[in-house]
């Protein structure tokens, strides 16, 4: 099974807080079953200032947010963001 390594930052587009990192496991579907999902399907944390997508909830906000992206599977159809995942070969440095 390969090991993969992120790269790059976050660059704030708010793709992941919306509907389909609401299916990304069980656990964040929980997270987000507790927590009230709005109508709309996105994160009830996630706002807009001055037209940066912004988290509400940063510093506390669910260790599956803070790692995200951690697999490049849930890179699927998140064309904005701007991580890249590299593949480590066995016995390759990370
Ligand atoms: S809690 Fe914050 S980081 Fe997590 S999905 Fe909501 S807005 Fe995004
Ligand atoms: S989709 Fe990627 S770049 Fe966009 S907010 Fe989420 S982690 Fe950041």
């Amino acid at each position: 099974m390969p090991t993969y390594d992120r790269k790059g930052e976050c660059n704030r587009c708010g793709d992941c807080c919306k509907p389909r990192f609401f299916h990304v496991d069980e656990e964040a579907r929980s997270f987000y079953l507790e927590n009230g999902l709005p109508e709309n399907g996105q994160c009830q944390f996630l706002v807009s200032i001055d037209g940066i997508w912004t988290c509400t909830i940063h510093d506390r906000r669910p260790p599956f947010c803070a790692a995200f992206p951690w697999h490049p599977d849930q890179m699927e159809g998140l064309d904005r963001c701007s991580y890249v995942f590299e593949v480590v070969e066995e016995g390759q440095p990370r």
